[in-house]
């Protein structure tokens, strides 16, 4: 059995797959019994899922953009 300590250590590993089958049980195992490392592990999953989207979606920081298009402006009133 894992501790919780370890848990938290292999949830990243367990959330991409890339943990051993017989650990990833162990630490199934573990959330069964263990309420406190469930609510981490919805946590840490809506975080990861809410920062990769977010990632996705700003490509360009809003201060670039903001910056480009006061740019844009001064350059179209110049003469
Ligand atoms: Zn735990």
């Amino acid at each position: 059995m894992v501790c919780c300590k370890e848990c938290i250590e292999l949830l990243n590993d367990y959330l991409d797959g890339e943990l051993d089958p017989k650990i990833a049980t162990s630490l199934e195992e573990h959330f069964q019994d263990c309420p406190p490392c469930i609510a981490f592990l919805n946590t840490y999953k809506s975080t990861t899922k809410l920062c990769r989207e977010t990632l996705k979606q700003v490509e360009i920081p809003e201060m670039v953009q903001v910056k480009l298009q006061e740019f844009l402006k001064h350059n179209i009133r110049k003469p």
